[in-house]
C-alpha cells in the first residue's frame, strides 16, 4: 500500500529524468523531420530499444510502482518531447493491456515479449484493433465476425478495421471480432494474430491532422485464420461468458476487463499533459524575449494571464492524472469516472494551453518553422481516442448520478 504523495521518490525522480533527457536529446531534435515525413520513426524505436526505454521490462516496471506515478512521468516526459514519436513508441501499450486483460497466463507469457521484438530479437510494435468504420463510440456494433472452425480448431477472422495505430505494420495484432453478434459487446472475443499470418492485410494509410510520426491504417482481415490457442482467455472462459450473456447474467469478467482499459485513461491523460507542458514553456520563454512597444510582451497583462491560467490548468492537470493513476495501481474503484476526469481535462487542457501558445507566439506561432503549431495540432488527437471527451463525460456522468445517461 502506498499512500499518495506528491513529493516524489529518488526512483520517480530518476526514471522522471531518464526519460526526459532522452526526449530532450533523441526525440525533440527529429519531432518536426518525423511529422513532416509521416511515417514510423524506426531509427528513434531502435534507439529506445537500444537503451532499454522500448521494453517489455520497462513497461512492467513503470507500471509495478505501486503508487502509480512512475508511468504518468513517462508519458508526461516523451510526449513533451513529441506526442507522435510518443505513441509510435507506446502505441504497443495497448495490445499489451489487451493480453494482460483478457490473457491467461500462458497466453500472457507467450505474446508479450513478442509486442516489443520479432523472431529476430529486432524491436517490433504491437497493434489493437477494436473500431470500426461505424462503430467508434459504438464499439458494441462491430461487424468484424469471428468464426469457430472446430475440426481444424482455427478461428476464422473477416472484417475491416478502421483507425489501427501500428495497423499493417504490427507483428502482433490483438483483434476484436463478434463470436454471437446478437449479444453486442457480450459476444465479442480478442484474437491475437500472431506475426505473419495469412489474410491479414494493411489497407488505406490515413494521413492526419497530428501525431504523424504514429501510423494510423485500416486492418483487413479477408479468412484470416489464427490456431485457437489465439482466443485471449481460451474457449472455456468464452463459452461461459457467452451463457451468462445469453442467460442475461452479469459477467465479472468482462467487468474486469472493462476496468482494466479505464485504468490506462491516467496514461493518456499524462501524455496530453506533456504536450501542454511542451506549449507552455515555450510560450512562456517566448513572452520574456518578445520585445513589442519597448518592453517584454509578459509585461502586459493580457499575455501574462494567460500563461497564469495556463499554467494554472497544466497543474491542476496533474494532479487529476496523478490521482487517478494512485488509484488505478491501487486498485481502487473510480467511484466517481476518476480516470475519465484525468484523460478529459487533460485532453481539453491541451488543446486549450496550446491554443493560448500560438497566440502568445502571434504570427511566428502560426508557421510551421516553431513548433507550436504541432503541439497544437497533436494535443486535438486527445479529446478523440481512447474515448472522446463526449464519452468521458458519459462516464463521469453515469458515475456520479448512477443513471444510465445516453
Ligand atoms: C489517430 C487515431 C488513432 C487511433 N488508434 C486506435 C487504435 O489503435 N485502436 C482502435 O481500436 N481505435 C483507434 N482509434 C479510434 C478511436 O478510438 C475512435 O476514433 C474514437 O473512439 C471515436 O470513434 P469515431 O471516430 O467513430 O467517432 P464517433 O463515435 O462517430 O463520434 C463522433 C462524434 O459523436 C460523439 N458521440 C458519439 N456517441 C455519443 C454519445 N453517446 N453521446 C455523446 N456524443 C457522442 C463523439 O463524442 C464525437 O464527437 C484511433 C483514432 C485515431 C483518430
Amino acid at each position: 500500500m502506498a499512500e499518495f504523495c506528491l513529493e516524489l521518490s529518488d526512483d520517480q525522480r530518476q526514471v522522471r529524468d531518464w526519460v526526459h533527457g532522452f526526449a530532450r536529446d533523441v526525440v525533440r531534435p527529429v519531432a518536426q523531420e518525423w511529422d513532416e515525413r509521416e511515417e514510423t520513426p524506426w531509427p528513434v524505436i531502435n534507439e529506445a530499444a537500444q537503451v532499454g526505454l522500448y521494453s517489455l521490462e520497462f513497461l512492467t516496471d513503470a507500471f509495478a510502482d505501486p503508487a502509480g506515478l512512475t508511468i504518468a512521468l513517462v508519458m508526461e516526459e516523451m510526449a513533451w518531447g513529441d506526442a507522435g514519436i510518443c505513441l509510435a513508441l507506446f502505441g504497443t501499450s495497448l495490445a499489451v493491456t489487451a493480453i494482460l486483460a483478457g490473457g491467461t497466463s500462458v497466453q500472457v507469457a507467450e505474446w508479450l515479449p513478442r509486442c516489443f521484438e520479432n523472431e529476430a530479437g529486432a524491436p517490433a510494435v504491437a497493434a489493437f484493433a477494436a473500431t470500426e468504420a461505424d462503430a467508434g463510440s459504438d464499439v458494441s456494433s462491430l461487424r468484424t465476425r469471428a468464426v469457430y472452425d472446430e475440426p481444424r480448431d482455427q478461428w476464422i477472422l473477416n472484417g475491416t478495421k478502421a483507425f489501427v495505430t501500428n495497423g499493417g505494420i504490427a507483428g502482433i495484432h490483438v483483434v476484436v471480432a463478434a463470436v454471437e453478434p446478437d449479444l453486442r459487446s457480450r459476444g465479442h472475443a480478442s484474437f491475437v494474430v500472431p506475426p505473419g499470418t495469412a489474410g491479414l492485410a494493411q489497407g488505406h494509410r490515413y494521413n492526419k491532422m497530428g501525431i504523424r510520426a504514429s501510423h494510423t491504417a485500416e486492418l483487413v482481415l479477408r479468412d484470416c485464420r489464427v490456431p485457437g490457442h489465439c482466443l485471449l482467455g481460451g474457449r472455456d472462459r468464452l463459452d461461459e461468458r457467452l451463457a451468462r450473456a445469453r442467460e442475461g447474467r452479469s459477467s465479472g469478467r468482462r467487468q474486469a476487463a472493462m476496468a482494466i482499459f479505464e485504468a490506462s485513461r491516467p496514461a493518456v491523460g499524462a501524455q496530453a499533459l506533456g504536450v501542454a507542458r511542451a506549449a507552455y514553456e515555450f510560450a512562456l520563454q517566448y513572452a520574456t524575449e518578445r520585445r513589442q512597444f519597448g518592453r517584454a510582451i509578459v509585461e502586459n497583462q493580457a499575455v501574462a494571464f494567460k500563461l497564469a491560467d495556463m499554467r494554472t490548468q497544466i497543474d491542476a492537470t496533474r494532479l487529476l492524472v496523478w490521482r487517478a493513476a494512485w488509484m488505478s495501481a491501487q486498485r481502487r474503484p473510480f467511484g466517481a469516472g476518476e480516470g475519465s476526469m484525468s484523460k478529459l481535462f487533460a485532453g481539453e487542457t491541451a488543446v486549450r494551453v496550446s491554443e493560448q501558445a500560438i497566440q502568445i507566439l502571434g504570427g511566428y506561432g502560426y508557421m510551421r518553422n516553431f513548433p507550436v503549431e504541432r503541439w497544437n495540432r497533436d494535443a486535438k488527437i486527445y479529446t478523440i481516442f481512447e474515448g472522446t471527451s463526449e464519452i468521458q463525460r458519459l462516464i463521469i456522468a453515469r458515475a456520479i448520478s448512477g443513471i444510465h445517461i445516453s
